[in-house]
């Protein structure tokens, strides 16, 4: 009613100062007041705490805020705080005295917000506590971290639910700035909130320009692109410690004003290195992905991932610390099959499905990379967003690629993916359209399908270009369950009954093609 919107209104204003909500803030905000299970996506920076906050205030009790990391928290607890909000928090830092004292006020009902690290929240004395306490709601923050596709996956997530329901029926309230269609049902799944209203805000960041080069020699490909964008801030992302201090090092003895950031670095240094770059005493940072989580600086002018990135997931999360402010940023990719194959061999000793899941999501960056369509729309695209426009000022839109009639091509993709009965991927796919033997091929007899073989005069990364790119017009789509198996959409069933023309780009020649252009 417009009583609540006036109330809701005045306690933005009056706490955090603002005159205005952003985005779908409202709705979810009178949503989560309404008691109903609600599911936030939206990008990093977009607004996502006040959408727990405010509500917190609004009502009786303490709202609880799972968040994956102690740096995030104390942030937050500190800038509300500052605001005269009485939050706090709840983790393994905390004193013995300190930790009494917050307990002591969330019993008597004075936190409002009440922050915690899912390891504190399984703690048995802690459940005892807050079954005791009078909680409002839980907010579960960085929730694609319940999902093993997420980037960013904590086996103790995963136990969340079951200590929710120990502390009593309450309206969950989960968000996540990354989540491709499967992390999603992944969550939902899991929070047993399938029932949730879904705010999805859009991913596009039109401020955004990406590019990708292939690495060659990556050292003076970094010097090249950062004096392009002379004493403005960035944030260089590299793989290893080793390779963060090398970098930083090399930066400096090049005069650019550079500091390391990772976690085997002594705390007070590391800690001062980032006020360094949020103070704008050093230009660039060079860290490990363990930098950028609850960073607020919005004039980051360009991130470079110096190695490839662990998932598009990640890569988007940690591009988008770009531009904050809506300026024009550069987002910068040093990519190398090298890479990619080292991180396979880092899960080596892992279990067969984690191998296999690192194993498709790095696919889905060596594609990224390969790829001649709009590095925009691709990222859009694997996150589940409809976009039907090219950005305009990505590498690839600002590269003339060869393109061609693709409706013969798609056609043989959709019979091939009919033929196999709609339960393979993209690689058996390939396979059995270029007639390349596999185990696959033999058990299942499919070299016996009318459409072996009909490709064959190209190979299989021409026909997993094909495949990728009838997924981002929407012909073929992954299975929701499991991300491995490709289907025919309705669209696609519609283009097999009435075909028309439609052009497709041709994939880099890599990397000599790409090497020529940089
Ligand atoms: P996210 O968690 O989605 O990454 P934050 O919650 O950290 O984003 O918010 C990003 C920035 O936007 C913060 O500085 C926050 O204070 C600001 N902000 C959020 N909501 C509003 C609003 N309604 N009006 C103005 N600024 C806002
Ligand atoms: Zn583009």
């Amino acid at each position: 009613s417009t009583k609540v919107q006036f109330a809701l209104k005045d306690k933005l204003k009056e706490v955090f100062g603002y005159n205005q909500f952003r985005g779908n803030q409202e709705v979810i905000i009178t949503h989560i007041l309404e008691r109903k299970n609600t599911f936030v996506i939206m990008p990093t920076g977009a607004g996502k705490s006040l959408c727990y906050q405010l509500p917190a205030l609004m009502q009786e009790g303490t709202a609880i805020v799972i968040s994956p990391l102690i740096a995030l928290m104390k942030n937050q607890v500190d800038q509300l705080q500052a605001l005269g909000v009485n939050a706090s928090f709840l983790n393994s830092t905390l004193s013995k005295s300190e930790a009494n004292k917050v307990k002591k006020e969330t019993l008597e009902g004075k936190t409002k917000l009440l922050y915690v690290a899912p390891e504190s929240l399984t703690k048995e004395a802690n459940i005892e506590l807050l079954q005791k306490s009078n909680i409002s709601f839980i907010a579960i923050d960085e929730a694609h971290c319940i999902s093993e596709w997420g980037h960013d996956f904590r086996p103790e997530y995963r136990r969340i639910k079951q200590i929710i329901e120990a502390i009593g029926d309450l309206p969950i309230i989960a968000l996540t700035a990354t989540a491709t269609p499967k992390v999603r049902a992944d969550i939902q799944k899991n929070l047993k909130m399938e029932d949730a209203n879904i705010f999805l805000s859009s991913f596009h960041r039109d401020n955004l320009y990406y590019e990708v080069h292939p690495k060659k020699d990556p050292k003076v490909q970094l010097i090249k692109f950062i004096r392009q964008h002379q004493n403005k801030s960035g944030i260089v992302y590299c793989l290893s410690r080793k390779k963060v201090e090398e970098v930083a090092e090399f930066l400096r003895i090049n005069g650019i004003n550079a500091q390391p950031y990772h976690a085997g670095m002594e705390s007070g240094t590391r800690m001062a290195n980032q006020d360094a770059f949020l103070n704008e005493d050093c230009d660039v940072i060079v860290a490990t992905i363990a930098f950028g989580m609850g960073i607020d600086k919005p004039d980051v002018r360009f991130v470079v991932h110096y190695d490839a990135p662990k998932s598009l997931e990640g890569y988007y999360q940690e591009t988008g610390r770009a531009g904050r402010d809506g300026l024009e940023s550069y987002c910068m990719m040093l990519y190398s099959p090298e890479d990619v194959a080292k991180l396979e061999k880092f899960h080596k000793d892992k279990s067969v499905t984690e191998r296999e899941n690192v194993h498709i999501l790095l696919q889905e960056i060596s594609y990224y990379a390969n790829s001649s369509v709009c590095r925009t729309r691709q990222l859009l695209h694997y996150f589940g967003e409809k976009v039907d426009h090219n950005c305009g000022h990505c590498d690839n839109c600002k590269t003339k690629h060869t393109r061609f009639n693709a409706k013969d091509k798609i056609l043989l993709a959709l019979e091939a993916t009919f033929e196999t009965e709609e339960r393979f991927g993209i690689n058996h796919i390939c396979d059995v359209i270029t007639a390349t033997p596999s185990d696959y091929v033999d058990s299942y007899h499919h070299n016996e399908l009318n459409c072996y073989g009909k490709g064959k005069d190209e190979d299989n990364q021409y026909w997993e270009s094909i495949i990728r790119q009838s997924m981002i017009h929407g012909f073929l789509t992954k299975d929701v369950d499991n991300v491995t198996i490709i289907k025919v959409t309705e669209k696609g069933k519609e283009f097999q009954k009435t075909p028309f023309d439609i052009e497709f780009t041709q994939d880099y020649q890599w990397p000599s093609e790409l090497e020529a252009l940089n």
